[in-house]
């Protein structure tokens, strides 16, 4: 696969069991098959994925770009700009097809500051969804599942299975 920042090719680095894409011989940045980043997105977890953040970055960061970069894995789709979590503090690449997500240097440092445990987050993304979200969906909850709206949405955001709530 290459690097869809600074087009060198990534490198696979094995963390916990889990094998992630890396960009170690550049920029530095790292790419997570889907659901990967879930192994490594707390503090809790910050010491587990020391390797990850410690990727030495030989080659000078690219310019932070607005346009959309090609998926390092489906290349023909383009990765689209999102928020990692309900916090809507660090913004991420994430690939419509396949669900995976490119993540610059420094990135995942942000985001393991964001909770200090999965289940923090876990609770944050219950009472979010639970107070703010579903007493708008309320009335139609049956006709967007139906419809396989949920299956749609959940797609798109990414960080959260949605369906669940509709259940
Ligand atoms: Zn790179
Ligand atoms: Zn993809």
């Amino acid at each position: 696969m290459t690097c869809p920042s600074c087009s060198k090719s990534l490198q696979k680095l094995e963390t916990r069991g889990i094998e992630v894409d890396a960009c170690s011989g550049g920029c530095g940045g790292i790419w997570f098959d889907q659901r990967e980043l879930d192994a490594f997105d707390s503090a809790q977890e910050a010491a587990d994925a020391g390797a990850l953040i410690g990727l030495r970055i030989q080659a000078p960061p690219p310019a932070p770009s607005t346009e959309p970069r090609p998926c390092p894995k489906c290349v023909k789709y383009k990765m689209q700009k999102r928020f990692s979590c309900i916090k809507r503090a660090v913004e991420i690449d994430s690939c419509p097809g396949c669900g995976g997500i490119w993540l610059d240097p420094g990135e995942l440092i942000r985001i393991q500051a964001l909770w200090k445990t999965d289940a923090d987050r876990a609770r944050g993304v219950e009472e979010f969804f639970t107070n703010d979200i579903m007493p708008q969906f309320q009335a139609e909850r049956e006709r967007l599942q139906r419809e396989n709206v949920v299956a749609k949405i959940e797609r798109a955001i990414g960080f959260v299975r949605i369906s669940k709530f509709f259940k």
